[in-house]
């Protein structure tokens, strides 16, 4: 037996003294606002830590002061939301955007530029192209299937050489499933990194994470998540993490405390419950993907599957970045059915099982429209040439029984 214990037999209990809590076996909600210091001198310590006036003493932790710079709620989430991504800080905010704007807050300023993957969550798409510029700073957006050679090409031909400081890409690209390379991506990072001015590489990660991709491995700097997605599953909490090294989470979490977009202790707690059922939840979401997507491979009213157990060698780059980067298929499925908006939407409205919703990553089947809902503010030439189009529609594979998915989905295409 390894000594190593996998992050799944230790999302019970890891981090979590009971007896600091009267002997609770699970950590209760520490629904308090700030916490009593021993002694004038204790709190005069913990805020030395707290605001960086001094470095932590070895074996020194940072003392409980105030829920929003710090709970046990929350502390005990981020250690253990670490242990999937082997990261050495993590920290949790209140929603997905608040972690992913946070970060872009923190790594850029006025006349900076933000190299972007395309096409990215509507709410990540339009905080760099409508809030940024605001403030002076400039988005660049490379196109899926780009190379490196090209990607450098476009940043020097913008006279954005010097002035890029941050690269933020989703993989895989939503609804397409289409890869962006991290490590490739990490080469045009230091491409354009100095001394001075390093270029920083985030990855968003709800798609895929905490399990099926490690972007951290694959030289990420920092890897995001809507946690509201696989993390939290159940759809019932709005919640976002953060995870990095100890430096640049430093920075993170220092942002943070001055935004006040931390998660409450109670999202803290039902993050931490839905933990320990994290990996459980997800092998079923994506055996069963497997599954739907073999269904739909052979389905006379299924013009094109989009999902990443469908890639072969044909596929070429795709192939080996699913096979370098990624651990699982997913559990993200986009099809077209044969026909148009008016199919996809006769589909929608005969499922039964499945909800028609947005969102992903729930415990429960959802399936949406991606032209019409999720991806409408994105430009119509961009959606097409995506192939985002009236006949796509998106599954997010839940952990019903599969075949009762599958029969679902059977009699809402023989409805078309
Ligand atoms: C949902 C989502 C977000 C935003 O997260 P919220 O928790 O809704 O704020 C960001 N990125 C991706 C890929 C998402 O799916």
């Amino acid at each position: 037996m390894s000594n190593k214990m996998r992050p799944e037999s230790l999302m019970m209990s890891y981090g979590y003294k009971p007896e600091l809590s009267e002997g609770a076996i699970k950590c209760p909600i520490f629904q308090t606002s700030t916490f009593v210091f021993r002694s004038a001198e204790e709190g005069k310590a913990f805020f030395e830590v707290a605001y960086g006036h001094r470095p932590k003493n070895e074996n020194e932790e940072l003392g409980l002061i105030y829920s929003r710079i710090n709970n046990p709620d929350l502390e005990i989430l981020e250690n253990r939301l670490t242990l999937w991504d082997e990261a050495e800080e993590c920290a949790v905010f209140e929603s997905g955007m608040a972690a992913i704007t946070t970060v872009m807050l923190e790594f850029l300023k006025p006349g900076d530029c933000v190299l972007i993957s395309s096409p990215l969550y509507g709410g990540s798409d339009h905080f760099v192209r409508k809030v940024l510029p605001k403030y002076g700073i400039n988005s660049l957006t490379f196109k899926l299937g780009q190379t490196k050679e090209e990607i450098i090409e476009l940043v020097n031909n913008a006279g954005m050489a010097d002035k890029l400081a941050l690269i933020h890409i989703e993989t895989p690209a939503n609804p397409t499933n289409v890869l962006v390379d991290i490590e490739m991506t990490k080469r045009i990072a230091e491409h354009f990194s100095t001394e001075e001015k390093p270029v920083y590489l985030a990855v968003d990660n709800t798609y895929m994470g905490p399990l099926w991709q490690h972007p951290l491995k694959h030289g990420a700097d920092l890897v995001l998540y809507s946690a509201t997605k696989y993390i939290g599953g159940h759809s019932d909490v709005i919640a976002g993490a953060c995870l990095g090294s100890k430096a640049l989470m430093a920075r993170v979490k220092g942002l943070r405390t001055f935004l006040g977009n931390m998660a409450s202790p109670n999202t803290g707690w039902l993050l931490m419950r839905s933990l320990e059922t994290l990996k459980a939840r997800m092998d079923i979401q994506s055996g069963n993907a497997n599954k739907v997507a073999a269904f739909l491979n052979e389905h006379p009213k299924v013009e094109k599957v989009y999902f990443l157990g469908n890639l072969t060698e044909a596929d070429g780059a795709q192939f080996d970045i699913r096979n370098r980067q990624c651990l699982s298929n997913g559990g993200m499925i986009s099809f077209d059915v044969i026909g148009g908006e008016k199919e996809a939407f006769k589909f929608l409205n005969s499922l039964k099982l499945i909800k028609l919703a947005v969102s992903l990553g729930g415990t429960e089947s959802l399936a949406e429209h991606p032209a019409t809902m999720t991806h409408v503010d994105v430009d119509v030439e961009l959606r097409n040439e995506l192939k985002v189009t009236g006949k796509m529609v998106r599954l997010s594979v839940g952990v019903e029984y599969y075949e009762d998915l599958i029969s679902d989905i059977s009699q809402a295409l023989d409805s078309i």
